[in-house]
């Protein structure tokens, strides 16, 4: 039926006076208003970042950016999120670049789960990125949902959030004062709060070159496939002469935020490759975090977790390269 789009032009009402009329009145038309989910915003779809950027800009934290919708459309319909307008990003082609270069990967910010999924050289530039991808979400959503929006959504369990941390990686923003590159360990900032900025729109991430003789593991725990995780880790280390060394540990869904868990990454380093440092590992994993009580797990709970899903990462990274 004409009028009943949730997609609007740029400076129109979400409903037509004429969608209301056919429901015979203005107190109807409320009662169905209210019972529509998303609630009224003006809508645009912008050509070029530039254009994306001053939309933004002008609307002074009133605008927000649409990638895959697959957070943000359930965060209009729960009215966590009521913008004035919604600037839709997906005619930005230029940001749906996969490189993959000496210096590391880029994923604009455009790329999807499925791209990366379906890279063709990908899981070779970066192992470790392409196992964490496959853990989220279901199909569905990973034909739709993005790097950027993952990133600026900032869940507290999301996989890629976790591993930008792990590897140090860069996130590269544009916004009126001009682009920005904000290291992944000082962007995420709490649950669903990041360093970006009202004006800015994430363009890429960077992640660090990954040499080809690097060990890493990854293990989640979730309910069921495709949800969210209870708990996460993320491990690597480039061993020599049967040494930990360079080792970086991260932790999923035990904080507001991802984590670098940096005891465990001490009481690693240098140590011998061994069952013993790896059981070690597990008990500072859990002495590290002190996640909060939730309806998914308590806190009490994902301590424990996060212990085992560091030792079986580690494990997993020494038999890797074993195999
Ligand atoms: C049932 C379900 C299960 C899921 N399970 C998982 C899971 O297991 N792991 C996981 O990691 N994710 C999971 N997700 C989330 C999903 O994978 C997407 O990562 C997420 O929805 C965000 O991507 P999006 O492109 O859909 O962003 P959107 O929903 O469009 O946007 C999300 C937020 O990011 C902002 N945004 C988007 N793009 C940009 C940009 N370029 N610059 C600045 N801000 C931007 C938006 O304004 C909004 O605030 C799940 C989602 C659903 C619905």
């Amino acid at each position: 039926m004409e009028g009943l789009s949730l997609t609007v032009p740029s400076g129109g009402a979400t409903k037509s006076p004429e969608f209301f009329g056919c429901f015979g009145g203005s107190k109807r038309a409320a009662a169905v208003e209210r019972s529509l989910k998303l609630p009224s915003f003006d809508y645009a779809c912008p050509a070029t970042v530039a254009e994306a950027v001053a939309l933004l800009a002008s609307h002074e934290g009133e605008a927000k950016p649409l990638a895959g919708g697959q957070s943000l459309v359930p965060m209009l319909a729960f009215r966590l999120a009521s913008p004035a307008l919604i600037v839709d990003l997906r005619k930005l082609d230029e940001l749906r670049h996969i490189q993959i270069a000496d210096e590391g990967v880029t994923l604009g910010a455009m790329v999807r789960w499925k791209d990366i999924l379906e890279h063709p050289r990908l899981r070779q530039a970066h192992p470790l990125l392409v196992t964490a991808v496959e853990h989220v979400a279901h199909y569905q959503i990973r034909n739709r949902g993005t790097v950027g929006g993952s990133i600026a959504h900032a869940d507290p369990a999301a996989e890629l959030p976790g591993i930008a941390v792990t590897c140090e990686a860069k996130i590269v923003a544009l916004g009126k004062a001009g682009p920005r590159i904000i290291d992944a360990s000082d962007f995420f900032r709490g649950p669903l709060m990041t360093a970006l900025r009202a004006d800015e729109i994430i363009l890429e991430i960077r992640f660090p070159a990954w040499p080809k003789q690097r060990r890493f593991g990854f293990r989640e725990f979730t309910r069921r496939q495709g949800d969210f995780a209870l708990a996460a880790a993320a491990v690597f280390f480039d061993a020599s002469e049967e040494r930990f060394r360079g080792v970086r540990v991260g932790a999923v869904g035990v904080a507001d935020y991802p984590l670098r868990l940096a005891t465990v990454e001490r009481l690693l380093e240098d140590d011998k490759v061994s069952g013993a440092a790896i059981a070690q590992a597990e008990a500072a994993a859990s002495a590290a975090v002190e996640p909060a009580d939730d309806i998914h797990a308590s806190g009490a709970y994902r301590k424990t977790l996060i212990g085992v899903m560091v030792e079986r990462a580690l494990r997993d990274a020494v038999n890797r390269a074993d195999g």
